[in-house]
């Protein structure tokens, strides 16, 4: 008996391939031959600029598929040529990170509003119609707002109030449909966990495509990702993140990543390789040690939430908890939540009783949550939005997405939920 079971578990080891587990299963090892190392069981950090051919022709041969000049032959591989390019630990991360959104290839950066440059700037050339979420992270509306008008790219937006029609009315309206050539998203949108559905808007970024023309749709999913949501899956081309938060974890590194199909990967690459905005070898180390405690830490980190989340509704010094784990069944959010969450994350906001002083009052009592932008990371770090990370919205625009000076943001670490909800609880009181 036992041995039947024994042999059962090893055909099923030898039947799995490292590619069909869980991805965290596999952080430890993918993409990475100790023997090539002597035999070291973690990747030595490969600060080296450049790697040494082995002959003249494999240096050419390598260019060729670096700078797209031909397509890989069948068994080709990108060998190592120069750090800007490729690099050890750049490659074990990128392949290490793209398994976890199932996504053929990925591309590590050295920030997250890098990778989001990158990709704008690769797909939107002067006189063509960029169709974009709000609100979005403050550096990306910055972006939006003062940078691509200066290189004739059109804007247009919409929010989570929009039904399909209306955005397609916009896009028509805009006048520029026939260059619409990128459809950005954020979802869900920071600092007011909004949805926005983007299955709805890869049929609209379809409806718009046509034989000269592919509407691309990227998702900024540095909220949910790479755990809790997989916008691939719900027909994205593009998942970016912002790697200093979840991905990397411990406050402790500025980082970013797309991943995505083939394609639209290779196009992405090859303007990183231009822009040489790709992530050192000590910063890919460091992620690549993060991404072996991703799923624990993802993990405790929303279980602590829905503790916080439970804790601050019940408040009486709490107005309104905006947190999705508290969506009703009935509410407009709900579908959307059910078809592209898995979970219901670590980011909370809430509004205080009161205004700017009784939200800041609370600010500054907190001890054991730390008063900081940023989010996703093993420490608590709270925020007041309108007067921090989203100083520079339009006023008209932050009464509409709800940021008012009486809403906190919290993002939710991997300490005991009890002494955060302690502390929460004392930071309230008189
Ligand atoms: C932090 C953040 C960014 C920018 O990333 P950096 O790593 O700070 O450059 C982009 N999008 C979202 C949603 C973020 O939270």
């Amino acid at each position: 008996m036992l041995f039947s079971i024994l042999s059962n578990f090893t055909e099923i080891l030898v039947a799995m391939k490292k590619e069909d587990m869980h991805p965290e299963s596999v952080m430890m090892s993918y993409g990475y031959k100790p023997e090539l190392s002597e035999g070291a069981v973690k990747p030595p950090i490969f600060n080296t600029s450049t790697f040494a051919f082995k002959t003249a022709e494999e240096g050419k041969a390598q260019f060729e598929i670096a700078y797209g000049l031909r397509d890989k032959n069948d068994n080709e591989e990108l060998g190592l040529i120069y750090s800007r390019i490729n690099n050890p630990n750049l490659e074990i991360l990128e392949n290490r990170l793209a398994l976890w959104d199932k996504a053929d290839d990925c591309a590590v950066f050295e920030s997250g509003m890098s990778a989001i440059s990158t990709v704008m700037l690769e797909y939107l050339k002067p006189g063509d119609l960029l169709l974009y979420s709000s609100p979005t992270y403050g550096g990306t509306d910055h972006f939006i707002h003062h940078f691509l008008p200066t290189i004739g790219v059109h804007c247009i937006t919409f929010d989570h109030h929009h039904t399909q029609q209306e955005i397609i009315d916009k896009i028509e309206a805009s006048g520029h449909q026939n260059r619409l050539k990128l459809i950005y998203l954020e979802t869900p949108a920071n600092p007011t966990n909004d949805l926005v559905d983007i299955e709805m808007c890869s049929k609209i970024a379809k409806q718009f495509s046509h034989s000269e023309q592919k509407v691309v749709v990227a998702v900024d999913n540095t909220y949910m990702g790479p755990l809790w949501s997989h916008p691939l899956q719900n027909g994205a081309d593009l998942v970016l993140y912002s790697a200093t938060k979840y991905i990397g974890g411990h406050s402790d590194l500025i980082a970013g990543a797309v991943s995505g199909k083939a394609e639209e990967m290779q196009r992405v690459k090859v303007l990183r390789t231009f822009l040489g905005n790709m992530a050192s070898p000590n910063t890919c180390w460091l992620m690549l040690r993060s991404l072996e405690t991703l799923k624990i830490r993802m993990d405790q980190q929303t279980k602590n939430a829905q503790q916080v989340a439970g804790y601050l509704k019940q408040h009486p010094k709490v107005e309104n908890v905006f947190y999705l784990g508290l969506l009703t069944e009935n509410s407009a959010a709900y579908p959307v939540y059910k078809k592209q969450y898995s979970a219901p994350g670590a980011m909370i906001s809430f509004t205080v009783k009161g205004g700017e002083p009784e939200a800041f009052a609370f600010l500054n009592k907190l001890r054991l949550i730390k008063l900081a932008v940023s989010l996703g990371s093993t420490e608590s770090l709270a925020q007041h939005p309108a007067s921090m990370t989203h100083i520079g919205v339009d006023p008209i625009d932050k009464k509409r997405y709800g940021i008012t000076d009486n809403l906190i943001r919290v993002s939710i670490g991997v300490e005991n939920a009890e002494d955060l909800i302690y502390d929460i609880q004392q930071a309230l009181s008189e």
